[in-house]
């Protein structure tokens, strides 16, 4: 009777990696679909000084709603497409796509012209000439390069170190900002802070979730200070409510990201969230 049910188990167990296993060559079937068909499109989350409220940029977030699969999540698909090779077109249509829309939006608020962050995967810098692709896209584009911001993580730092740093040089000498993304969820050691052309860190949501309980604030606090001491602008992720925007400014954090101030929005919704901003302004 065991032997039966120890069977039955394995049996499930095959039927159920069969299934895994054919939902993920249909999520890759669609998604090599979406990518050719450029379905796949940045929605943006702006980004704002903690202080004062003030907007300095938006955080491009690329969103996919299949038809047959429907909303799928971004973590879920950027790593299928980092895994198949497919976030090298894919990340080549969203930086183009977000350096589009941010042309527009530098006419809408000219005084001010919001900054543009795109995540880049540690796939492109491994596989592909990122700085011939931006250097490629700011011009077809007629974007300037400080309106650019490139976010990486730390996970890019693992692979190939001297390329990758030799890489965000170049990029650092066109005149693109480098936001280092997921700030302290990585192993890497703090070596490689002082070598690389940085612009600013980013506080990962989870130490911001945590911000009330006290025990979190030394860490946080500490992200902000090395950041500082390196001459580093510092954003958290996931702010949320007030309280969040307080404690964090209380920690001499400088800007914040998060569902506060807005989700990622739609392209539309993002201009029309500029036009707003900057008829406020012109009324001042
Ligand atoms: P990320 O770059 O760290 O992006 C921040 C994530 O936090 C986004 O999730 C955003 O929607 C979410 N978020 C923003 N504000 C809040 C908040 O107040 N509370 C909470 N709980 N979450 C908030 P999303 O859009 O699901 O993206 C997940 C990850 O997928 C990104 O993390 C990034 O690693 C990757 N990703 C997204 N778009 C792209 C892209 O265009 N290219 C690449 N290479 N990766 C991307
Ligand atoms: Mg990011
Ligand atoms: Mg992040
Ligand atoms: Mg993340």
């Amino acid at each position: 009777e065991a032997k039966n049910a120890g069977r039955d188990r394995i049996t499930y167990f095959n039927a159920e990696i069969q299934n895994r296993l054919s939902e993920r060559n249909t999520v890759i079937d669609r998604l090599k679909r979406a990518v050719r068909n450029g379905e796949i499109e940045p929605h943006y989350q702006s980004q704002h000084v903690l202080s004062d409220g003030r907007l300095t940029g938006f955080e491009a977030l690329a969103r996919w709603d299949d038809e047959v699969l429907g909303a799928v999540r971004p973590d879920v698909f950027i790593s299928i497409a980092e895994q198949t090779g497919l976030i090298v077109e894919l990340g080549e249509h969203l930086l183009r796509r977000a350096c589009e829309d941010a042309t527009q939006w530098a006419e809408l608020m000219p005084k001010a012209p919001p900054v543009v962050s795109v995540n880049i995967s540690p796939v492109q810098f491994a596989r592909t000439d990122v700085t011939g692709l931006v250097s490629r896209v700011l011009h077809e584009t007629g974007l300037p390069p400080e309106l650019l911001e490139v976010e990486v993580t730390e996970g890019v730092l693992i692979a190939s170190r001297e390329k990758i740093a030799a890489t965000l040089q170049e990029l650092s000498e066109l005149g693109v900002s480098i936001a280092l993304d997921d700030f302290g969820t990585g192993y890497s050691s703090l070596s490689y802070l002082k070598d690389l052309p940085l612009n600013r860190l980013k506080i990962d949501q989870s130490f911001v979730k945590d911000l009330s309980r006290t025990a979190s604030n030394p860490i946080v606090s500490t992200i902000v200070q090395l950041g500082h001491n390196l001459g580093l602008n510092v954003i958290a992720e996931g702010v949320e409510d007030q309280t969040d925007v307080d404690l964090l400014a209380e920690l001499e954090c400088d800007d914040g990201q998060g569902y506060l101030y807005s989700r990622a929005m739609t392209k539309e919704a993002t201009s029309r969230y500029i036009a707003e901003i900057a008829l406020q302004a012109s009324q001042q």
